[in-house]
C-alpha cells in the first residue's frame, strides 16, 4: 500500500519534519486546525492504531509522548488534544494512522472530544453490564 503519508516518509513529497527516528515520523498539518498542529505516524503504513506491530506502537506512543509538551511549549500553549480518527468510520481521511496532537488554548473556539458526537445514547445499568461483559470477554 502506497499513500501519501507514505511517500511523505519516503521524501517523494515534502514536509515541515519536526521529528524523525526510525520507526516514527511527526510533520506539520498541511491544513492545520492551530499553530503547530502535527501529525506523528508510524513510518511503516498502517491503516488503524489495532494494525500496529507492538514495537511500532510503542515508538509511536513514546514519540507522542514526548512531542506533544514541546509542541505546547513551543507555542506557549497550556493543553493540547491528542487524537486520533480511527477508521473511515470516524473521519479518518487519509489512511495511513496518523495522531494529530493539536495546541489548544482558553476560549480558542475548540471543543472537547465530548462535542464529537451530537446524540448520546441512553444506557441502563443492565446494558453497562452487559457491554462491559462483552468488551472483557472479546
Ligand atoms: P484525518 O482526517 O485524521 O485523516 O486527518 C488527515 C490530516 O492530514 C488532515 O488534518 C490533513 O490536513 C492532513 N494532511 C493531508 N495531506 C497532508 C500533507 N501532504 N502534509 C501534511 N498534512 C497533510
Ligand atoms: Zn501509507
Amino acid at each position: 500500500m502506497e499513500c501519501i503519508f507514505c511517500r511523505i516518509v519516503k521524501k517523494e513529497i515534502p514536509c515541515h519534519r519536526v521529528y524523525e527516528d526510525d520507526k516514527v515520523l511527526a510533520f506539520l498539518d498541511i491544513n492545520p486546525l492551530a499553530k503547530g498542529h502535527t501529525l506523528v505516524i508510524p513510518k511503516k503504513h498502517t491503516y488503524k492504531l489495532e494494525d500496529l506491530e507492538e514495537e511500532d506502537a510503542k515508538a509511536l506512543l513514546m514519540a507522542t509522548y514526548k512531542l506533544a509538551p514541546k509542541v505546547c511549549s513551543a507555542m506557549k500553549s497550556p493543553a493540547s488534544t491528542i487524537a486520533i480518527n480511527n477508521g473511515r468510520e470516524s473521519g479518518q481521511e487519509i489512511e495511513h494512522l496518523h495522531i494529530h496532537i493539536i495546541p489548544r488554548f482558553r476560549n480558542d473556539g475548540g471543543g472537547p472530544i465530548h462535542a464529537i458526537m451530537r446524540y448520546r445514547p441512553n444506557i441502563s445499568r443492565e446494558e453497562m453490564n452487559r457491554i462491559v461483559k462483552q468488551i472483557r470477554e472479546a
